[in-house]
């Protein structure tokens, strides 16, 4: 099942994707029960909505060096647990929106194209063999960095938080094996990055539940896995795409901070 959240005459609301339309759903899938996948209505044609981020996250947990080829590009040791930094929750966009080029503080921001694990339900100490139980679905996900800004600073924090640098979307899927999925990014249509999650060091349960020994996760939160290598340089006027085998692709355009 694809789960969407979308813009329509004004109104936002949460819906389900069946054959290219979309079905208003009577419940925020994420109010903590099951999701009502009752349909109201007839649907509007997909291509006639605007789809949003597919959650809105009350925080994002990202991974940092979770796969190997990328933590040798970068010469770091791997990590013997997962390596976690946070992303707020003000820096979400969705399919279509623009990513914005700080140049007041950077000059060299950085696509990462990862596999964004959303929420279902509360999660505190949960462990990894319940983990899928707690994990309502997945979405394409971009770590936006500022590259220049990640090595000068100690903290994560500015890098990886910058309004928009997180791009999630374009909707959930509820229905995925997450342990052997093809992830690719592509920039102006030119792949960048090419890789199966089954390279992960920390797979997608053991994340969930080493992030919920640390946090409680809440339903609609965000985890974002780690990207594999081939990150590279963004600039304003390029076209970022992340495709994920079984989920769908999450298209951005990079914009200028005063043309935006
Ligand atoms: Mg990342």
């Amino acid at each position: 099942m694809k789960v969407c959240r979308f813009s329509f005459n004004g109104k936002a609301s949460y819906g389900v994707i069946e054959n290219g339309v979309v079905y208003e759903i009577d419940d925020d899938p994420f109010s903590g029960n099951p999701v009502d996948v009752k349909k109201k209505g007839e649907g509007v044609r997909l291509a006639d909505v605007r789809l949003l981020a597919p959650s809105m996250p009350s925080k994002i947990v990202a991974i940092g060096l979770n796969y190997k080829a990328h933590a040798a590009e970068f010469n770091k040791p791997l990590p013997e647990e997962p390596m976690m930094f946070m992303k707020p929750s003000t820096a979400v966009i969705g399919p279509e929106d623009a990513i914005i080029y700080p140049s007041h503080m950077s000059h060299r921001v950085d696509y990462e194209g990862e596999l964004g694990v959303v929420i279902g339900k509360r999660a505190k100490d949960v462990n990894v063999e319940e983990a899928a139980s707690y994990i309502f679905g997945y979405t394409c996900f971009n770590d936006v960095t500022a590259r220049d800004l990640q090595g000068k600073d100690v903290q994560y924090t500015r890098a990886k938080g910058f309004d928009t640098f997180a791009c999630a979307g374009p909707w959930i899927e509820t229905d995925l094996n997450p342990l052997d999925v093809r992830i690719e990014t592509y920039l102006n249509g030119e792949k960048r990055q090419d890789t199966s999650t089954r390279d992960m060091i920390f797979d997608v349960f053991k994340l969930v539940s080493f992030v919920s020994r640390v946090m409680t996760l809440l339903p609609g939160d965000l985890i974002a896995t780690g990207t594999p290598s081939g990150v590279g340089k963004m600039k304003p006027g390029d076209i970022v795409e992340v495709r994920i085998e079984g989920i769908g692709t999450l298209r951005n355009r990079v914009a200028d901070r005063l043309s935006a």
